[in-house]
């Protein structure tokens, strides 16, 4: 077979405070001979998400930091071009951990076959992929709303919080959500069917808007957003309310320590459950939850938005503009 050139970006540098378009380096590499058992995947679509500001960090967590001058990792899309293992042929279409490159040679461990039918092949890296069974996980199993309870959700437009928002309305819930411009929450209450929506940037108070929007207090709190959401969520909580500890986009690139919430006895007094968790540890749901979410989309019952950047040379840039709003709904590079 021809030689393949496959693209792919690299961590230059550790990103201090918001990362900047120079911690990221762009390299070609040429694809090897597959060896047996070996297929060859050609990305059709990777996933940038708020988790790899983490690993971009030379901290211990949950999954190993990303190494310098190493290609990056993440959730893509792609299509099987070559094969030599039994379990894919050519024209497969799977979802791996093998993004921010072009081309991928894989021994098939952590590959999944996808069939997509009537949703685009993307949906899996949002939707029907990591950010929907988080969201799906999240406020279901942590969460535990029930009829008519009122659930307050932080990035409410963003890949995550679009389909808690949404799953919630299927439960039966009241639903009020934030977000960062008038279009997302126009599109929260005019496509997603939430009953409430604010502009965070431009509301002023958080905890007087939310205490207006929730005249019942709120029972479950999905926090993707942290700092001043998760203080104006703590006010206004109900007694033994949740709180569904997802992410704090708004601390990734702190430089300092962050404050932590200054009324946290809200816990204690309004005896309230918080639980982080992270959705690496829920992967045996996700033939239900495909069963569950397949079924709402087939039903009309969820919506999304994507906002698709072209070419793995901008994929840095969507990175970054994660941190800026600069999606509306899931953000993917399309390879
Ligand atoms: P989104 O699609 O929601 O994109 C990120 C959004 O966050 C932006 O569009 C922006 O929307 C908002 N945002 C960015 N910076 C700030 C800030 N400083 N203050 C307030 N809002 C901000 O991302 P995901 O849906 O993929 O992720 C949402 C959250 O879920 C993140 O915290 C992520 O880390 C977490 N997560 C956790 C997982 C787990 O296993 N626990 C798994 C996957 C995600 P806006 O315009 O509204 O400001």
């Amino acid at each position: 077979m021809k030689k393949i050139v496959s693209r792919e970006i690299r961590l230059k540098a550790r990103p201090v405070g918001i990362p900047k378009e120079s911690d990221f380096e762009m390299a070609e590499v040429t694809v090897p001979d597959l060896l047996e058992n070996q297929l060859l995947v050609k990305n059709l679509y990777m996933s940038v998400d708020p988790y790899m500001r983490g690993r971009m960090n030379d901290l211990k967590s949950y999954v190993p930091p990303f190494q310098i001058g190493r290609v990056l990792e993440g959730g893509s899309v792609g299509e099987v071009l070559a094969s030599n293992n039994d379990r894919f042929k050519p024209g497969d279409v799977v979802v791996s951990s093998l993004g921010w490159r072009e081309y991928a040679v894989s021994d098939g461990d952590g590959l999944m076959k996808i069939a997509p039918g009537n949703v685009p092949v993307q949906a899996y890296l949002g939707t029907l992929g990591m950010p929907g069974l988080t969201a799906y996980c999240g406020l279901l199993e942590i969460g535990k709303p029930t009829e008519n309870e009122t659930v307050f959700v932080s990035a409410a437009s963003g890949a995550v919080g679009s389909i808690v928002s949404q799953i919630a309305k299927i439960k039966g819930c009241s639903v009020i959500g934030s977000a960062g411009s008038d279009e997302k929450v126009s599109w929260l209450k005019d496509e997603a069917g939430v009953d409430e929506a604010f502009n965070y940037k431009t509301t002023g108070d958080l905890v007087e808007t939310l205490g207006r929007l929730s005249p019942n207090g709120i029972d479950v709190y999905y926090e993707n957003v942290g700092g001043l959401h998760l203080e104006a969520a703590l006010a206004h909580m109900n007694t033994y309310g949740r709180l569904v500890m997802c992410g704090m986009i708004g601390q990734y690139n702190a430089t300092t320590p962050p404050v932590g919430p200054r009324n946290l006895g809200y816990v204690v007094s309004k005896q309230l459950r918080m639980q982080g968790f992270i959705v690496m540890d829920y992967m045996d749901r996700m033939p239900k939850f495909h069963s569950d979410m397949s079924k709402w989309i087939a039903e009309g019952k969820i919506k999304w938005k994507e906002t698709i950047v072209e070419g793995i040379e901008n994929a840095s840039a969507a990175f970054i503009g994660l941190f800026q709003g600069k999606n509306f709904g899931k953000m993917v590079v399309k390879l």
